[in-house]
Formats: C-alpha cells, structure tokens, sequence
C-alpha cells in the first residue's frame, strides 16, 4: 500500500452542494449565459463557425448563428472568439472506486473515492462515465443517489452491475480482496433469468456480462456458456435494461451478435474481422467500445502517462514516481508478429468506424480518469479515424448507444454539459487537451480547485 496515494484518498472531503455549484459568474440559476462567437462542434458531427450557445439553468436553450436565436437582454455574455465548443465526452468503459492513484484494491472503494474519480472525469472534460460491472453497488448506489440529489456533481454517473460465470469478471489485479469479488454468478440459465430480474427490480438500466474465462484468481477458467447468456440477452431486453459485453474473438463476438447483443466492450482482438461480422454489426446497429488504449502499450510510440504533463500536473510526486518505478518500456525490437497484429487492430478499427464509441478501461489496469480519454481519442486518429469521426464517437454516438438522450450533443433541449477548447480539435485532435473551461449541468467545473486539491504531496 503506498500511504501517499492513502492520504490524498482520505483528505478528499464530499464537496457540498453549495461549493459543487460556485462558479465563476454571478451564481443566479434564473440568468441565461451566452457563449458567442465560437465554433461549435455538435457532436452529431455538425459545425456552426461563429455560433452562440444559449444556456439556462442546466440545459442548452439554442444553438446557431447568434442572429437565429432570441438572446435575453439580461442573459451573461461571455466572448470565445477563437475558442471551440463541444460537447461534453461521454465514456462508456471505466471502472470507477478501486484506483488510489499507484494503488488498486477493495480497501479503497468508498464514497469519497468514488465520488472523487466523477470529478477526475469532469476536470478533463468527461461529463457522463459508465463504470462496468465492478462497483460496490451499496456504495456506488448511495453516490448515484447523493448525485441525483445535486450533492455530487462531477461527472454523470452510471454504474452497470456485472455478471460472469462463478468465480469469473473483473480482472483480480484490480479487484483482488478474498472476501469480494464484485461480480453476480451466473452459472446456468435459470440463474441468469433469476440474476437479470433481481437486477430490473432494483432499478438497473444498465449491465455487463463477461464472455471470457476471467478467472485467474479462483482457477476455474470458465467462460460463460452461450445458452447462459442468452438467457441473460433475453431477459435484459424484457426489461429494457441495456447489455454490454465484455469479449475479445471474433467467434464469440458473432454469436453475441446473433443473439441480439448490441454492445460490446473490446472489438475482436484476435483476427481481422470478416463480411458475416461486418454485416452482423451494420443489420443490427451495434456499438463496439475498441478501447485501443489498453493494447497499445506495448508500441514504441506509446507515452506513459507519467512522462506526460497533460498527466503529471494533477496528481502529486509521489504518484508519479511510484509510477515510474513500475513502469516497463517495450521492447526497441519488435516481433513481425507484433506488427502485423498492430495493423489488423487498426484495420478492424477502421471497418468498424460507424459503429465506435469511447471508452477507457481507466481504473482497471493504468490508465487514469479523464486523462485516459484523450489518449483513447488520438488513438482512434492515429489509426485512420479522423477527428470528426473520433469525437462522434466520443460523444453523440456513445450516448445513443446506451439511450442518454440528454447528454453527448450540443442541440436545444440537451444538457448543458460542454467543454470550451482553446484549440479547434478537427484541425488536431490533440487540441481535445487545449481546455479552456468545462460546464457541467450548465455550471463552470472549478478545475483550478481540483487541480490544487489533487497536487498537495503530503
Ligand atoms: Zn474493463
């Protein structure tokens, strides 16, 4: 345990509601703001140059050429000459709770901490965080509900209960305790029926399965049978709650896929995807979370987060050492094998590219809140995406995959969840990193505060 990381996890305090919601401005909830003059990238994959965005309260009144819309006399002007607007990220693969920044375990999955990895997300422009299916729910439900109330505000949170075969889910590097698992079995079908249903009753409109044998600590190296997640398809889509699976081969990926799966977190790792795929994911409209960021650290031109100021200016020394310290660089000579299996990845990437969305991993194995984000974006660029393409994926489409209607595009009657870019990021998708200021429920996101907050080292 590395008592640095312990203490920055214990001094972190629940900002009340008051302190979550100081801004800037004036903090009168009955005043309009106007955002004029900026380019604003809908995320739907529309631009308006020199738009304004007018906001009330929490959600977006209008967005266009100023002259379109009815701007009150009395709403805040606020002047983003050369500034960039888009929508706040939506990231649908995380696992929030365990990471105490150098650290990973059951010990750490409070309240505080939770909560602390939603404002981690909102300090780099992620308004809304699915965590899949490794969270404490007692705890992960007492933020959610803490959140809905306006106590927590950070990024929106959306947690999805996992299921796995007995002993199987998460990874046990991160969610190694003796006495938790963080998983429901899901042995046979009836269990899986059973399992599904409790999950509707209390309130789940979100889930995860995990199709791989994930059981390196028990040893039983099960995978879950397709007869068993069938059951799980079929039951979720009775109840409206919405399925993400956890799969890595193509052969399990189709199977998932005729069973009416429609989203999944890893693409086919494994070979190049094949026409029967590709049709199978276009007939029925599926969502592919690739989440490059992961299986690219073994490339040369891969840059630890620890030699990366965009990183290193929000966490204090220490973690950066102890990071450091266990970093492993990649081997300078690589395999023929590691190449041409780096060039399937971004081929499969690129045939899938109408069906991506982003998601990090963070909080599982190194890769860190928000931070993550932006790395996973320029991946999809570095692979033949381009930012057009990425921040879609980042945002409008992610949100539709999982029906959050309210958030991921900049349109009247939407959230107020936006980022202001300092940088157009279709001329550099890097330029994501270039932020200005980020709102969340139509308020300012203090990252000054944050920042300071995180940087203490003692
Ligand atoms: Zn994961």
């Amino acid at each position: 345990m590395k008592t640095a990381a312990c203490a920055i996890i214990v001094s972190f305090l629940f900002l009340s509601g008051a302190q979550a919601q100081s801004t800037n401005d004036a903090d009168n909830s009955a005043i309009e703001h106007v955002f004029n003059n900026a380019r604003i990238i809908a995320g739907d994959g529309s631009v308006v140059e020199q738009g304004s965005l007018l906001v009330r309260d929490d959600i977006i009144l209008a967005v266009g050429p100023a002259a379109s819309m009815d701007i009150p006399a009395t709403a805040v002007r606020h002047d983003l000459t050369g500034k960039t607007i888009i929508p706040a990220l939506v990231n649908t693969h995380a696992h929030l709770g365990w990471e105490a920044y150098g650290d990973w375990g059951s010990q750490f999955f409070t309240a505080t901490n939770l909560t602390d990895h939603l404002y981690r997300h909102a300090y780099y422009g992620v308004g809304t965080i699915i965590s899949t299916g490794s969270d404490k729910e007692d705890v992960a439900n007492a933020v959610k509900l803490e959140q809905l109330r306006g106590n927590i505000a950070g990024a929106r949170y959306h947690l999805s209960p996992g299921m796995g075969s007995p002993g199987g889910g998460p990874n046990p590097r991160f969610t190694d305790d003796p006495d938790y698992w963080g998983v429901h079995s899901v042995a046979d079908p009836e269990q899986a029926v059973r399992t599904v249903r409790e999950l509707a009753t209390s309130g789940v409109g979100i889930a995860k399965i995990w199709i791989d044998a994930r059981d390196e600590r028990r040893g039983a190296q099960v995978k879950l049978a397709p007869e068993t997640y069938r059951a799980v398809l079929d039951t979720a889509e009775k109840y409206d709650i919405r399925i993400i699976a956890h799969a890595t081969t193509l052969a399990d990926h189709k199977t998932l896929a005729s069973y009416g799966n429609r989203r999944f977190i890893h693409m086919p790792y494994d070979m190049a995807v094949d026409d029967e795929y590709l049709e199978l994911v276009r007939e029925n409209n599926i969502y592919i979370v690739p989440t490059l960021g992961m299986i690219t650290k073994s490339e040369l031109w891969y840059i630890p987060a620890f030699q990366d100021p965009y990183f290193a200016d929000q966490v204090p020394a220490s973690v950066l050492a102890t990071l450091n310290e266990n970093y492993n660089p990649p081997a300078t000579n690589r395999s023929a094998a590691a190449e041409q299996r780096s060039a399937m990845l971004a081929n499969n990437l690129l045939k899938l590219k109408d069906h991506i969305i982003l998601g990090t991993d963070a909080g599982a194995v190194g890769d860190f809140f928000g931070y993550a984000d932006h790395v996973e974006l320029a991946l999809f660029v570095r692979m033949g995406m381009t930012p057009a393409e990425a921040i879609v994926a980042a945002t409008s489409r992610a949100a539709a995959a999982f029906g959050l209607n309210e958030v991921g595009s900049l349109r009247a009657g939407k959230a107020a969840d936006f980022v202001i870019l300092d940088a157009n990021p279709l001329d550099d998708i890097n330029n994501t990193r270039q932020i200005s200021d980020v709102y969340l429920r139509g308020e300012r996101v203090d990252r000054e505060a944050l920042r300071a907050r995180w940087t203490l080292s003692n």
